[in-house]
């Protein structure tokens, strides 16, 4: 067994280096990779004494896994959530809260900038079973008070969203939602648990992408669902146990050790993010940069208010619609082409024609994803490389146009 940590309260970059680490019997210093589906017991009587739930003993991986526990120890104290359950996928986790909680009949209000997916089950899927949806501009005070006016079971929030990096007044939608009776689970996937703690802002629930800053180096797809001990125990444990979302135990090994770097690598990448904004925003090419931590993005008293840093996402637009786009992402030598973020790869993303193209233009429009809207994930190559890069590809847009 490891030593126990110290009593007195520890700083985010050791609870993700020591956090949740426990040894077998051979003390090994690397957390140990249990790739098992399942575990024997003694005896008959342990079996039983197990299923009764008078003995503490593993029992499948679907239920709980020794490296997974590990993993779901060391989110719950970086987070400071009374507990964590894991998933096999963000979405998964997503899926997970809401399912496990809501009822037909139930009514759930959400901000309309979410991810692809999420937007998708509120919209879709939710109500094919009896629940009513609502969707609110997440930045609206007033559109989150009329629609909180009525009880509601849930509220389902990302901030900074996905593209546009808009902002919710989490401290104040919490507290309409405490009012109207809604769970309040935040999608915090953007600003990462060293950014912003939704908990300390009102939330009673958060959900995780593991698969984004967490792995960070685009291995493994991951979710985690954080809370009060009694809702995942007694609410979302059952969900899990008994429709198999559970991620597998490799996945779970490789984000532990992706979070001991967590520390480094999103301060770092924050850094070159911030750098970049400032670069493109000097640009001719660019009619619009937003990075939450420059004075010119719309909501940035808010998030100065609730985040750490700036983020590791820059979403801005380039004056020449989708041609533009399209070329300057073609022209781009070292960043890549993907749909992923939070890698330590840079990344870039044209929203309208993938990640945000089946929502349709209407909605678009409404979200301001426009046809020359570029996200790009900032990764940990040399910030100069990086704009160098960009600063080609601008260059080649400006001579077409000469
Ligand atoms: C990626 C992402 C998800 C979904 O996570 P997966 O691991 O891809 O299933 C959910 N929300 C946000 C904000 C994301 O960026």
């Amino acid at each position: 067994m490891p030593k126990p940590l110290p009593q007195r309260p520890l700083r985010p970059a050791t609870l993700l280096v020591r956090g949740g680490t426990t040894r077998s019997e051979h003390d090994e210093t690397s957390e140990a990779l249990f790739l098992t589906s399942g575990f024997v017991y003694d005896s008959a009587a342990q079996a039983e004494g197990t299923f009764a739930g008078t003995e503490r003993h593993y029992q499948y991986s679907r239920f709980g896994n020794p490296t997974v526990a590990m993993l779901e120890a060391r989110l719950a104290a970086l987070e400071g959530a009374e507990a964590c359950r894991m998933t096999a996928t963000g979405m998964a986790a997503v899926h997970a809260a809401l399912m496990a909680q809501l009822r037909a009949g139930d009514r759930v209000v959400a901000s309309r900038a979410l991810f692809g997916s999420c937007h998708w089950i509120v919209s879709t899927l939710l109500p094919r079973y009896g629940i009513e949806s609502v969707f609110v501009d997440g930045a609206d005070l007033a559109q989150w008070e009329r629609a909180l006016a009525r009880p509601a079971a849930l509220v389902l929030l990302e901030t900074p969203s996905n593209p546009m990096l808009e902002l919710v007044d989490l401290p104040a939608v919490a507290e309409m939602a405490r009012r109207a009776g809604a769970l309040v689970v935040v999608d915090n996937v953007f600003a990462t648990p060293l950014l912003q703690r939704p908990l300390e802002l009102g939330a009673d629930v958060v959900v995780y992408s593991c698969t984004k800053h967490m792995d960070g180096q685009g291995r493994v797809l991951g979710g985690a669902v954080l809370g009060r001990a009694r809702w995942v125990e007694e609410v979302l444990q059952p969900f899990i146990r008994n429709t198999g979302p559970s991620i597998s135990p490799f996945n779970a090994w490789v984000i532990l050790k992706g979070l001991e770097t967590l520390a480094l690598r999103v301060p770092a990448m924050c850094r070159s993010a911030a750098a970049i904004a400032d670069f493109l925003a000097g640009r001719p090419e660019v009619s619009r940069v937003l990075y939450p931590f420059r004075p010119d993005h719309p909501q940035h008293a808010l998030a100065r208010r609730l985040m750490a840093d700036g983020g590791t996402l820059v979403t801005f637009d380039l004056a020449g619609g989708k041609e533009a786009a399209f070329r300057f992402c073609d022209a781009l030598r070292l960043i890549d082409i993907s749909n992923n973020l939070g890698d330590a790869k840079s990344l870039v993303t044209h929203p309208a024609t993938t990640t945000h193209m089946r929502i349709g233009a209407e909605e678009r429009a409404r979200l301001g994803i426009a046809d020359g809207t570029i996200r790009l994930s900032v990764g940990l190559e040399d910030t100069h490389d990086l704009i160098e890069d960009l600063a080609a590809a601008l260059d080649g847009l400006a001579r077409r146009r000469a």
